[in-house]
């Protein structure tokens, strides 16, 4: 006897049967891809609003700002979409979301600059 994941009934079958029915494999799988997909949409969320945050400063001309500034934005560190290259005015790398990275310097400033503009490009092969 087995026991199906999904419905936690007990069946009897084949060795590598692991559901009782097609109905329990396909909604528990549904489940699986649902929750995959949350955890996606949560990360994307997170990104966003680093992004505008970013935005935010450039749009108010806040090209140097510090750590303190941005938490209190709601900036969350943690995420990032890539490391395009090293800053040479602070001396670390420049961290991306999307289109717009910054750099934080040894004095704790963070500098930010747009992508979207040549510069952000010149930034992002560097
Ligand atoms: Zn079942």
């Amino acid at each position: 006897m087995k026991t199906c994941p999904e419905c936690g009934k007990n069946f009897n079958g084949r060795a590598d049967k692991k559901f009782c029915s097609d109905e329990c494999r396909c909604s528990y799988n549904d489940r699986l891809n649902r929750d995959r997909k949350k955890g996606i949409r949560w990360i994307d969320r997170i990104l966003m609003k680093n992004y505008s945050i970013l935005k935010e400063c450039i749009k108010m001309g806040k090209t140097v700002t510090d750590v303190s500034y941005l938490l209190r934005m709601g900036f969350d560190f943690e995420y990032f979409t890539s490391i395009p290259g090293k800053c040479p005015e602070s001396g670390s790398v420049w961290i991306a979301c999307y289109t717009c990275f910054y750099s934080v310097t040894e004095e704790g400033e963070i500098l930010i600059r747009d992508g979207e503009n040549e510069d952000g490009r010149k930034y992002a092969q560097s």
